[in-house]
């Protein structure tokens, strides 16, 4: 089999040290020939994801294609699935979830649980619903990480909202951040991840680390089990899918968002799941057989981010200390510069015991730091 992936960042390099398993002919396709991919994968191949010539031609031969990142060129995805390229997650469900109106759309249509909403085209129309404040502005297309995202929390905000084509959310009075990953084989069968727990760090508003697997009461659990996999039973197409989801101050559940891809949010189950977010979505497809994804252990992630006021070629202080812990597994991605704030790897810690699991979390926050040279 010949599979494709666009994009070729550490989403990428981790699934591409998946498919290692699995006898697949890989390909990247990514405009920076120094991406965390291009050295895992068999052809390397430089190109823009969001040109339609450039997706059309890197599609053509392959037998499957994925997708590490939402913005690529949707339209060459659907004329290379109507040939008969497998594209996995559909075009459609692509072209859904990749705008934020679109994607927030499918809910309300769905019934399914979201905060409420409202569409503004630009700031004139943004102005018109003082109504719905407090509120967070999300424009359509282009964020991430929380840029594009901008909360408004009285009339005199108004201003800092975004002047094109937006998402005016209702702030939600949020007790926890959830993420669940479901997994969809093209035969209609899905299975789902015990839910990960995000842990804000209140500054600067940056995960902080991450518990998995979430500590909910039982109907919380059954509630966003049950949303989540109403959302990939919506979205109908293969592939594997991170929900996110809000548990607000009365235990209701509601969607932020979703994504049709491997997620942050799964980095853990590479050691802490019998089979990873990234075996799975090769078991999907090379149209194998569902992976199991119970935890077999209890786990925790820390990001690995580029220190404030550096700049330049990364070093990892205190990385051996890091490495001498018992249960911890460091992932750097293979990037040669640091920034402040970049996402450079990930650590993850295993145990049986949640309390160790947030002692070490915040062990290596405080010790592990990347800076320039
Ligand atoms: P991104 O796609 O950039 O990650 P999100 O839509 O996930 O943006 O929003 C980023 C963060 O902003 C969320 O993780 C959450 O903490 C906060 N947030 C988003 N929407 C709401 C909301 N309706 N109410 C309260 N907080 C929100």
């Amino acid at each position: 089999m010949k599979a494709g992936i666009l994009g070729g960042g550490q989403l990428g390099r981790m699934l591409l040290q998946a498919a290692a398993n699995y006898t697949v002919e890989t390909f990247v396709l990514e405009n920076d020939p120094s991406c965390p991919a291009a050295h895992l994968c068999h052809h390397f191949v430089q190109g823009d994801i969001t040109d339609f010539d450039t997706v059309y031609r890197f599609g053509k031969d392959l037998d499957v294609l994925t997708i590490e990142i939402e913005s690529v060129n949707v339209d060459a995805l659907d004329k290379l699935a109507s040939e008969g390229v497998r594209v996995y997650p559909s075009p459609a469900a692509i072209r859904t979830i990749k705008n934020k109106i679109t994607q927030k759309a499918f809910y309300a249509e769905h019934q399914i649980p979201t905060a409420p909403f409202v569409i503004t085209q630009n700031r004139a129309e943004l102005e018109q619903h003082t109504g719905l404040l407090p509120a967070v502005h999300k424009v359509g297309e282009g964020g991430y990480d929380g840029k594009g995202v901008q909360v408004i929390r009285e009339a005199g905000d108004l201003t800092k909202g975004f002047d094109a084509p937006a998402v005016l959310e209702k702030m939600v009075q949020i007790k926890k951040e959830i993420a669940m990953i479901v997994a969809m084989h093209a035969n209609g069968e899905t299975t789902i991840y015990p839910p990960a727990e995000m842990v804000f760090d209140p500054v600067l508003n940056l995960l902080d680390y991450q518990i998995s697997p979430a500590q909910l009461p039982e109907q919380v659990l059954w509630k966003a089990e049950a949303i989540a996999l109403k959302v990939v039973k919506g979205l109908n197409s293969p592939g594997l899918f991170a929900v996110e989801l809000f548990v607000d101050e009365n235990d209701e559940v509601l969607v932020n968002e979703t994504a049709p891809r491997v997620h942050n949010s799964g980095h853990h189950t590479i050691e802490a799941n019998y089979s990873s977010q990234y075996d799975m979505l090769w078991r999907i497809l090379l149209h194998y057989p569902l992976g199991n994804p119970d935890a077999i252990l209890s786990s925790a992630i820390v990001n690995i981010l580029g220190a404030e006021g550096h700049s330049g070629t990364a070093a990892y202080e205190n990385l051996e200390e890091v490495l001498k812990m018992d249960n911890v597994f460091v992932h750097l991605y293979g990037k040669l510069q640091t920034k402040p704030g970049r996402k450079m790897g990930h650590v993850t810690i295993i145990h049986k015991d949640i309390s160790d699991l947030t002692y070490k979390a915040n062990r290596i926050k405080h010790l592990l730091k990347v800076v320039a040279q």
